[in-house]
């Protein structure tokens, strides 16, 4: 079969995070002309700690980023706020000699910096915002807030939880509130006492406290991360420092020590919050993807993973299709979003209903729940096989799915490109 090329197809992304980013990537690897749109003056986070399971830093490999020596690899420990371990995620032999761990612990502006660096300049366009958008047979126009439009084959909705493209295309849908709200931050000075190389995850009763060894620009450090309870419907008005230091009493070194640590600029609070998985995402030339299409709770440590996983797959799902033709468009975004809207909407429900279980347990239920998880092999199958095993089955998807890239992409470079 011959595969002609097709011209390079004009596409829009909307939202220059983790998700617009990476599918930006792919989309110039398949050949076409992506343009990024971003509301702010620059492409950076709002927040500091992430971690990355080798997926996520497989695509981003394959994508051109500079993973090398990108956080510090870890495995990752579940325990009781006694410091009694509960459950260990392990992954195959082979991904621990390639990543070194199952989770990697890094600063969030070091990923955007190396995402942002692999785009050739102009990609990413600032300080545009995307009001409102309508599609045809023939195409996509934008409108923007400096009062422009622009004209697109395909259009991504890469934009977050409020997606304004996944408003459009799919109406009004309430986000669901977790009434938890987390705490998190960084701190680069030395424990010698604590061992390195480690995410552990540890719950009290009612609260969840955690820290992960990262790496920043060759260095060592520590993030750590504490939630509980709180109400959406209720502002939060004490001090974000004092109440992580609160939270943090209740469980061992060094994670009181890592937050006392921690100069107050460099934590934040966000409340948990995500949106019921919906059953498609694209429609006609525009789709969604990241949190747009599949808000994710931080307790999934995985939104972003998705995210960059989500725009790798849809530049490779778009490779040698002529984005001027409906039919090839639409046949092509269904084969994209099949299996990513399966594996997002698990990963997230899973995430939502861990979170429930271990903060909105009626009390009485609590003791109870804690025997379970302390000596039985529960967390272990749920949290520690489970989805671990899922997360990592994507590195064999993303393999696989890069050798026929790459196949396609040999045929359409000996066959010519038409003008
Ligand atoms: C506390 C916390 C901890 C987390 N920890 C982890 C973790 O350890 N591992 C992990 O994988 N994930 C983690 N996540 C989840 C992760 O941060 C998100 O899932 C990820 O940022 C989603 O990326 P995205 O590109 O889809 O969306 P975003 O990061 O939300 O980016 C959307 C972009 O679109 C832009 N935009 C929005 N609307 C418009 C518009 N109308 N016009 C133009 N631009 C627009 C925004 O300015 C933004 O730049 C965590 C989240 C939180 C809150």
């Amino acid at each position: 079969m011959v595969t002609k090329a097709p011209k390079p197809g004009r596409v829009g992304i909307i939202g220059s995070g983790p998700a617009g980013m990476a599918a930006a990537m792919s989309l110039l690897q398949s050949g076409h002309q992506p343009t990024v749109l971003e509301r702010y003056p620059a492409t950076e986070p709002r927040g500091n700690i992430l971690n990355l399971w080798p997926p996520p830093i497989e695509a981003l490999d394959l994508l051109g980023v500079d993973i090398d020596d990108i956080g510090a690899p870890c495995q990752t420990i579940f325990r009781n706020h006694k410091g009694r371990t509960r459950a260990t995620i392990h992954i195959s032999d082979e991904l621990q000699k390639k990543y070194g761990g199952d989770f990697i612990g890094l600063l969030r502006p070091d990923l955007y910096k190396r995402m942002y660096d692999s785009l050739p300049t102009g990609i990413v366009e600032p300080n545009l915002a995307v009001e409102s958008f309508t599609q045809n047979r023939d195409g996509v126009r934008v409108q923007l807030s400096d009062g422009s439009t622009r004209e697109f084959d395909v259009l991504i909705g890469a934009d977050g939880i409020n997606s304004v493209v996944r408003r459009t295309l799919w109406g009004e849908e309430p986000i669901r509130e977790h009434n938890l709200h987390i705490f998190g931050g960084y701190t680069m000075k030395e424990f010698p006492a604590a061992k390195r190389g480690e995410v552990v995850i540890s719950w009290s009763r009612d609260k969840q406290g955690s820290y992960t060894s990262i790496r920043s620009n060759g260095k060592d450090g520590f993030e750590w991360w504490v939630i509980e309870a709180h109400p959406a419907n209720t502002d939060f008005t004490e001090d974000y420092h004092a109440t992580a230091t609160r939270i943090a009493a209740e469980f061992p070194f060094p994670l009181p020590e890592l937050v006392a640590a921690t100069d107050p600029t460099h934590m934040h609070r966000w409340v948990l919050r995500d949106r019921i998985p919906l059953k498609k995402w694209s429609k006609g030339r525009a789709t969604i993807i990241g949190d747009a299409s599949h808000p994710t709770s931080p307790y999934a440590g995985y939104g972003a993973g998705m995210a960059i996983e989500d725009g790798y797959f849809l530049g490779r799902a778009l490779a040698g299709v002529d984005l001027t033709n409906l039919a090839e468009v639409e046949a092509a975004l269904a084969k994209f979003e099949a299996p990513r809207i399966a594996h997002t909407a698990n990963l997230a429900e899973r995430a939502y209903k861990l979170s429930q279980v271990m903060h909105h347990a009626p009390k009485i239920a609590r003791p109870f729940r804690d025997l379970m998880m302390d000596h039985t092999p529960f967390l272990q199958k749920v949290a520690a096989d489970g989805t671990p095993g899922e997360i990592m089955k994507q590195v064999d998807i993303i393999v696989e799915t890069e050798k026929e890239f790459q196949a396609k992409m040999r045929t359409i470079a000996s066959d010519g490109r038409t003008s």
